[in-house]
Formats: structure tokens, sequence, C-alpha cells
């Protein structure tokens, strides 16, 4: 089989829910990818960021093949020898009390908003069904019901209603709007991205989460981080929330939890946040499973041992630095934090940034538009520097060759 008849199957068997870049791969090692043809290719997307530890990271893999042949699930209906040893890790990895462990992104962000409600119903004193959270315009937090009633993205929302009631939306960098909203005493939190990924790396003004922190800390509201793809070295720091000394009541992290090798989620927060939540209120069959556990502990060992939020956020800097020497009118913009960036492009005698990264494709480098006109480039944090530069070089002559 080529290329094209794995197209072709997946295109038969599956449901048409993704527009896929035509490449089909095959292999995986550290910042490269290899298609069925045996090309090689350098992966400026990391699975949206769950990949930050390179791919197939020979520690994370090693963890979870040794756990899987000894005990790979025994729902939380009992206990096992790993899930406690995880959560000690992560808790005092991050800082907080206590952990949930769930398995997707979109599983996390539920799980927050549920003890968001609860916690304002118990602890605020807000009326049973009354809660309010707020959320930014261009959010992107997964593909649930509840979730996409807090989109503001018709692609997301259109056609799946009726939507969850209970949010309130203010456009995102805008502290003023969040002021006004916070007025309301019902608000149970605030839910943000650090930088808003699916929407195109928008960065936020420096200073805006601290100020949105402080606001939401003077009215009693949660402060909610959704950290499934900021999170996790991939900004420059541990957390994007670090950049501002910002440490979020409700912590939600995925994707690179687990290295990409298997859906790995968590919230973190404090006991008298998470406590609120008691057994047989929520919870998942996989989450919290022992090769997970496993997994996100080795995951977690390699962003410290090989110190991979310094190497992006040293490396985004050149990155950045080289991105903005193209000389092509279809450049706009380029922005970003430590290896999560993006630049704007302007079509050109009708390409797009769709022809771009095709292009891109043709030259070895693998990176997907986001919203038709912005290219995503985040790269597995294990890039080096001549790989970088390589990298940026083929970005230069594939946008100059338009
Ligand atoms: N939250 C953010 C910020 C994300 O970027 C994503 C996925 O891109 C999600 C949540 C959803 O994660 P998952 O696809 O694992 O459900």
């Amino acid at each position: 089989m080529n290329s094209q008849d794995y197209m072709n199957r997946e295109s038969e068997y599956g449901a048409h829910n993704y527009h896929p870049l035509p490449v089909v791969l095959e292999k995986g090692e550290g910042v490269y990818v290899w298609d069925v043809e045996g090309k090689k290719y350098f992966d400026f997307l990391s699975a949206y960021s769950a990949v930050n530890q390179g791919h197939c990271h020979p520690k994370i893999i090693a963890a979870m093949t040794e756990q899987a042949q000894k005990l790979t699930l025994t729902s939380r209906a009992f206990y096992n020898d790993v899930l406690g040893e995880f959560e000690e890790y992560v808790t005092k990895y991050f800082g907080y009390d206590k952990v949930l462990p769930m398995n997707t992104g979109a599983e996390a962000d539920e799980t927050a908003l549920k003890l968001a409600r609860k916690w304002a119903y118990e602890k605020k004193g807000v009326p049973e069904n009354e809660a309010k959270i707020i959320v930014c315009e261009n959010n992107f937090h997964g593909r649930t019901i509840t979730i996409i009633s807090m989109s503001t993205d018709p692609d997301a929302y259109k056609g799946f209603g009726p939507y969850t009631p209970g949010f309130i939306t203010v456009p995102y960098n805008n502290i003023d709007a969040l002021k006004k909203e916070l007025k309301d005493p019902n608000i149970a939190a605030f839910l943000v991205e650090p930088i808003q990924g699916e929407a195109g790396v928008y960065v936020p003004d420096d200073g805006y989460l601290k100020k949105a922190y402080d606001l939401c800390k003077e009215k009693n509201v949660l402060f909610i981080a959704d950290e499934v793809q900021t999170g996790i070295a991939r900004t420059g720091k541990l957390l994007a929330c670090d950049h501002e000394n910002v440490r979020p009541d409700i912590l939600i992290l995925g994707k690179a939890l687990s290295g990409g090798v298997m859906p790995v989620s968590a919230v973190l927060a404090d006991d008298d946040i998470m406590l609120v939540i008691k057994p047989g209120e929520h919870g998942s069959t996989f989450g919290g499973n022992p090769v997970a556990g496993k997994v996100a502990i080795a995951a977690l060992e390699v962003i410290k041992e090989e110190k991979l939020a310094e190497n992006a956020e040293r490396l985004g800097k050149i990155f950045r630095e080289e991105l903005r020497k193209i000389d092509s009118e279809m450049v706009e913009l380029v922005r970003g934090k430590g290896l999560l960036n993006a630049m704007i492009i302007k079509p050109r005698n009708g390409k797009e940034a769709w022809d771009v990264c095709l292009k891109l494709r043709d030259n070895g480098l693998l990176a997907k538009p986001t919203h038709g006109h912005i290219i995503r480039f985040a790269p597995p944090l294990v890039i080096n520097e001549d790989q970088i530069r390589e990298a940026a070089n083929i970005i230069k002559e594939t946008i100059l060759s338009f």
C-alpha cells in the first residue's frame, strides 16, 4: 500500500471529522517522523503539543511497556500500587494538595467545571443551579457538548444544540470586560488559556493573567487555567502561568502529561476545592490507571532531566528571530512564546496557509494551518539548535518560493 491507499481507506471507513494534511506517517523518533514511503520530516505540530518530550521517548516507552506487562487497569473500584505514587509525584511536582486524574483534555476541562460549580454552591454560597463561569472569546477547551456550549467558533458549536447554560463570554486579553462581569455574585470561576493555542497562538499582553487572577481573588472567584496545550514546558516555563507568577486555583493538564504515548490528563487543586467532590460524584474507568501513572511520572521526569523548559525558552527566541527575518509579503506576523509559535500568512497569488503547509511537507517539515491563515509551529521540545535553524531555513526557503 502507498500513501494514497492509506488515505483512501481512512476516507472510506472513518468519519470525516478531520481534514488531515496528506501525509501518512508510520514512525517517529525525537523531532522526526517518517511516512510510509520512508521520507523523513521535522514534526512541527507535535500532535498539538502532546509530544513535547519527542516521539517514542525511550524512558517513557520503557515505563509504559514495563507496567503494561504487570497490570494495566483495575478501575477505581479497587486500589492499585501505582496511583498513589503518581498522585504524590504530580502534586509535589506542581505544588498542589490534590490531583484528579482523567484521560483527555476535554475530560479534565469538564472536571474543572464540575469542581468550580460544586465549590460555588458549597463554599461560596451561590444558590443551587445559579453558578456561572466566565470564559473567553475564541477559546478552545475540547469537543464535548458542555465545552462547545462555551465556544464562540461556529464550526465547534453550530448544529449541536441545545447548549449547556451557565457561561458568560468575555473578549480575551480584556481586563475591563472581565472586571465588569465579575460584579455578578454568582460567578464561580474564570476559565482561561494562558495563550490561546487553537485560536492561533494568541499571546495576551504581559500582566493580563496576573491582573485577571487578582480580580478573581478580590471577588472570591476561582481562577482556572487550561494548560492542556501551554503546559509542561511548551512556552519556556513549566507552566505558561509561571511567566507571571500566577498559581491557578484549578490547573488543567493533558497532552504532554504522557509525552504523547496515551491519553493522560489531570486536574490539580488544593483541598478546599478538590474535596467538594465526594465518592461517586465523578470519575472515569481509565482515569488514573497504572500504565498512565507510570507513563506520566516518566514524562514529567524527562521534562526536568532534559531541561526542556529552558530549551524551549532559548530556542523559541532563536526561532522567532529567524522567522522574522524572512523578507516576504506573505508573512504578516510571527508571534509566540517558547516553542509555541505561529506565523500569520497573507494570501498571495491565491496561495494560502494550506498551500504553504503542503510545500513545507514537500520540503520535509510538517505543520498545520489553524483558522485558514495561521500556521502553528510547535516542534518537540527535545529539538536542538542546529535542528531549529535547519527547520527555520526550510520555512524561509518555502515561503520565498511562492
Ligand atoms: N484544552 C486545550 C487548551 C486544548 O488545546 C485542547 C486540545 O487541543 C483541549 C483542551 C482538548 O484536549 P483533548 O483533545 O485531549 O480532549
